[in-house]
């Protein structure tokens, strides 16, 4: 039989979770391709942390190199259309055909089409993303220490995240402890009085998919952490230095970060009328793109029809759907028949900075430090080396000892 050509272009929890979990029989009879536009998996879930000096930028990263059979091939570079009729994917001019293809390219900010969030606010999507920021806030706290005029320090000073999910909530734990517990003590002419950290969600509470009791107390618990919080706040326009409210009136900040969401990237599929669904590309519940034998896409990129009206765009599903897709390559290989996949939700975590935390898992509810800690351990394991996980170990310990590193790269 002819060797097998599986192509894995986008190689993020979807695609790397595929990769892991192909049959070792598979790894060794076919040819294997990974494609990314970057060299490194990205874990996002502690970007975060990055953001706010808590975890070194290169903590959250893994080579993708460090990650792959040597028998097996990276290419790095941007795909930018699929053929499914000659079976070849096209990457920066070069041609690559497939015998199976898994495609799981994630997804990009969300601006809602809502104007002025690409020009005057900072998103937190990529390493990159999360770098700027870090090293942003550290140069607004340099810039406030020189300046005498109490008002003027006290706007430059003022920060507003827009969006209550986890990663607006998250940000906004972890922003607490940068601004009021480490940067406030390294500038004596910084008083906590003169910084305002507002967190602004559209909804009704924080933590839309989460138990009430934990939306409660994640609020409560930010709150008490010196974050204001606008719930019903819905944000029509950014400018620069201000948000515009559907009421008609503004929020000033200095700094704005949009974490109000995600959308699907695009999957250009030349010469096949493909379906989407809020801009996701449908599979099928094989998890191939509907009409396709042999093109796979997972993660947030796809959608799966169910009575909920699609996935959440998790790390969790994605991982899942990846591990999935691994099985099916194998069954389709041997010409056995696909299985259909289904999702089971493990639960929900979210941080609240250090030492707080809201979980659910099953039924149990969690809060505070066993949440946290949990939070942590969970987040831990999901790394794929034991490298990384000691990284990421010895980085928290040692900052949760000296402090966090607050150098301006
Ligand atoms: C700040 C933040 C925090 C989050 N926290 C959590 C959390 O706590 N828990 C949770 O479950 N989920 C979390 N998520 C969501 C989670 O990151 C995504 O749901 C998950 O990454 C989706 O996996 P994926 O494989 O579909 O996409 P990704 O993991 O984004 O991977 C996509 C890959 O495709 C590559 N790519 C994209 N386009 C191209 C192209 N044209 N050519 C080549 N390569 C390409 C990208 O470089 C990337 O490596 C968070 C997301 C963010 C941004």
């Amino acid at each position: 039989m002819k060797r097998k050509h599986i192509v894995i272009a986008g190689v993020g929890f979807a695609g790397l979770n595929a990769y892991k979990s192909l049959p070792r029989w598979i790894s060794r009879s076919a040819d294997i391709t990974l494609i990314d536009q970057k060299n490194h998996f990205l874990f996002t879930p502690l970007l975060h942390e990055v953001a706010s000096a808590s975890l070194d930028d290169m903590s959250v990263v893994e080579p993708f190199r460090d990650i792959i059979r040597p028998s097996h091939t990276f290419i790095q570079g941007f795909v930018d259309r699929i053929d499914p009729e000659k079976n070849t994917l096209y990457l920066d001019e070069k041609e690559i055909p497939y015998d199976i293809l898994v495609s799981s390219f994630g997804s990009t900010t969300n601006t809602f089409g809502i104007k002025g969030v690409d020009e005057y606010s900072f998103t937190l999507k990529t390493l990159e993303d999360a770098v700027v920021l870090r090293n942003h806030c550290i140069d607004i706290f340099e810039k406030a220490s020189q300046i005498e005029n109490n008002e003027e320090r006290k706007k430059l000073l003022s920060f507003v995240i827009v969006g209550g999910g986890p990663t607006g909530v998250e940000l906004a734990g972890e922003f607490s402890e940068l601004f009021f517990k480490t940067l406030v003590r390294k500038h004596k002419n910084i008083h906590p009085r003169d910084i305002s950290l507002t967190l602004v969600n559209a909804g009704p509470s924080l933590l839309s998919t989460f138990p009430k009791r934990l939306q409660d107390y994640a609020e409560n618990t930010l709150r008490l952490k010196n974050v204001i919080v606008h719930n019903n706040f819905f944000v029509t326009e950014v400018q620069k230095e201000a948000l515009l409210v559907q009421d008609g009136n503004f929020l000033d900040a200095h700094t704005i970060v949009w974490t109000a969401g995600v959308r699907a990237q695009e999957l250009n599929l030349s010469g096949v009328e493909a379906q989407y669904q809020q801009g996701k590309i449908v599979v099928d519940p094989n998890l191939l793109v509907s009409g396709s034998h042999n093109i796979f896409a997972a993660g947030d990129m796809s959608f799966l029809e169910n009575e909920e009206g699609g996935l959440p765009m998790t790390a969790q599903v994605a991982k899942q759907q990846g591990i999935h897709i691994a099985k099916n390559i194998g069954n389709l290989i041997k010409g056995k028949e696909l299985r259909s996949f289904s999702y089971k939700e493990s639960g929900v975590l979210a941080s609240l900075g250090f030492l707080d935390a809201v979980a659910s898992i099953g039924k149990v509810k969690f809060m505070g430090f066993p949440a946290w800690i949990l939070w942590r351990a969970i987040y831990l394991f999901n790394f794929s080396s034991w490298k990384k996980r000691f990284r990421v170990l010895i980085d928290w310990i040692f900052n949760a000892f000296t402090g966090r590193e607050t150098t301006r790269l």
